[in-house]
């Protein structure tokens, strides 16, 4: 299986290159080399891709709910048939292990579209009210075209997170996949097209932020944003799309603790936790960066934590046997190379990983990767640097706590606020913790349980809006209400 050569846009049902020709190098971090090109879009191909949207809005919206799930069902199940193509495609552009791509990552895209197909054809979205002095019905309609902007770690399945919902709901979509990591979205349009969506349904513009995802959300004819990514990203969107009074969904960044009592099962605990931390190399929005652990059993936790996290095999991800593939970029290691080191000024112990492994333990093929060592820091105090900014790598505080009003302000003392898990054999505590953390999204005793029914997003520097379930059909479509005399 081939890697492509060339990534284009995805506009009115054809592949086109950028307007202006320009293109991007698209590189492998696992091994640092170059493999293709992607189309440089800007604002003259998102305007294109928008006039493909506009005049493709109207049909789609009338063909009704079942018709859009049909269709929606037709590309679930091609994402399925494509499963090991798409999970190269994702370990080539993010250097996860390819296994995980095939078991996590594509799964989910296709598990996106056909639960977005099933919640459409039983929705109800019309509300009749009725009171002694009026009556009165909401109806609920799709905005238009939707503007749907994605980020690198996990590609497809946060870019399907979006896009299913919009075209469930009948707008049309002007969509931009991370520059990072273009392929699998390119090959949506494609398997779009063989699904049956008409010509300008869906539609993938490919480039940089500041060019392509800027021109998309500064749109006049793009009324509402769903935009996954980086809290300054988040904000710069906000600064352009609030005056012009789009609607706008955010899910941003994340410092997610992870909070383990002592009555917790520790096994259970500690492989929750170092999953928590580790998965995808530690580039999950949801990660649990900060372990905080109730003091009677601090040792033994802190102990098997490093222990685990040592032993994750790192290693080339086209190998089954891989558990932690590269970063996404050389450069992105540099961030997280530098947020270790800092650490260690703030006076953290570094008590495994710290750094890159040594290249000679690594296969020939993968030494030029972007490869960093889980790594655990203990010993800093919660207003720290380390302990306040996201790394978005493999790296993971440790400390200890005392009771449960601790336990709560620690995991308080944050200016995010998107998820937090909860490990603890009572039930009741767990309830009265959860009703305390201040974040959208909490697990207890297990982390990332994926239920599609649940509002999913943040609070504080997490982002607002939220996605998911029917709350993602609301933020594609606008109520209106008709209200006449009783
Ligand atoms: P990013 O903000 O750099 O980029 C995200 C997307 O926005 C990319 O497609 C990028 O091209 C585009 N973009 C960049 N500048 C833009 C601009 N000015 N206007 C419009 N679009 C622009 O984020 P990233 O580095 O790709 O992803 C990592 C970040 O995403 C982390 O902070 C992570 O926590 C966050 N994230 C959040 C969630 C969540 O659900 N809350 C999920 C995954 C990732």
């Amino acid at each position: 299986m081939r890697l492509p050569e060339r990534v284009d846009n995805w506009i009115d049902g054809a592949a086109c290159p950028a307007a202006s020709g320009a293109t991007i190098e698209i590189v492998e971090p696992a091994t640092g080399r170059a493999f293709g090109r992607l189309a440089a879009s800007g604002a003259a191909d998102v305007d294109a891709a928008h006039a493909a949207a506009a005049r493709a809005f109207p049909a789609w919206r009338d063909v009704g709910p079942a018709a859009r799930a049909d269709a929606l069902e037709r590309l679930a199940a091609l994402i399925e048939r494509d499963l090991d193509r798409l999970a190269l495609f994702e370990s080539a552009d993010t250097g996860k292990p390819r296994s995980l791509a095939r078991s996590v990552d594509i799964p989910r895209a296709a598990a996106n579209f056909r639960f977005f197909a099933g919640l459409v054809r039983g929705w109800t979205p019309d509300e009749d009210l009725a009171a002694p002095h009026a009556v009165s019905r909401v109806l609920r309609r799709p905005v238009g075209v939707a503007g749907c902007i994605s980020p690198w770690n996990l590609p497809l399945y946060l870019f399907t997170w979006k896009v299913a919902p919009a075209l469930a709901a009948g707008c049309t979509v002007v969509a931009k996949p991370s520059e990072e990591t273009p392929l699998t979205a390119a090959a949506l349009g494609e398997l779009g097209r063989e699904a049956g969506l008409p010509p300008g349904v869906l539609n993938v513009v490919q480039g940089r932020g500041a060019e392509c995802g800027a021109a998309i959300v500064a749109h006049p004819g793009i009324p509402v944003i769903s935009f996954t990514g980086g809290t300054e990203t988040g904000a710069r969107i906000m600064s352009v799309a609030g005056p012009m009074f789009k609607t706008v969904a955010l899910e941003l960044g994340g410092k997610n603790p992870t909070i383990v009592f002592g009555d917790a099962d520790v096994d259970q605990a500690v492989a929750g936790a170092v999953n928590a931390a580790f998965r995808n190399q530690g580039q999950i929005c949801l990660c649990g960066s900060r372990i905080l652990v109730e003091r009677s059993i601090y040792p033994r936790v802190r102990d098997a934590v490093v222990a685990r996290a040592s032993a994750l095999r790192i290693g080339d991800p086209l190998d089954d046997a891989t558990e932690q593939g590269s970063l996404v970029s050389a450069a992105h290691r540099s961030k997280v190379a530098a947020a270790v080191e800092r650490a260690r000024a703030e006076g953290g112990r570094i008590l495994c990983g710290g750094g890159p492994p040594d290249p000679a333990t690594l296969p020939e093929r993968v030494r030029g990767g972007a490869f960093f060592r889980p790594t655990v820091i203990e010993g800093l105090p919660m207003d720290c640097a380390t302990n306040q900014e996201e790394i978005f790598g493999p790296v993971v505080t440790i400390q200890p706590f005392e009771g449960e009003a601790e336990a709560v302000a620690l995991a308080n003392a944050s200016t995010y606020g998107l998820a937090a898990s909860i490990w603890t054999a009572d039930r009741a505590r767990a309830m009265r913790v959860a009703e305390q953390v201040e974040c959208g999204i909490v697990w207890l005793n297990t982390w990332m349980l994926r239920d599609l029914r649940v509002p999913f997003g943040g609070m504080k520097r997490s982002g607002v809006g939220r996605e998911g379930g029917e709350d993602a059909l609301r933020l594609f479509t606008e109520p209106k209400s008709v209200t006449w005399p009783a």
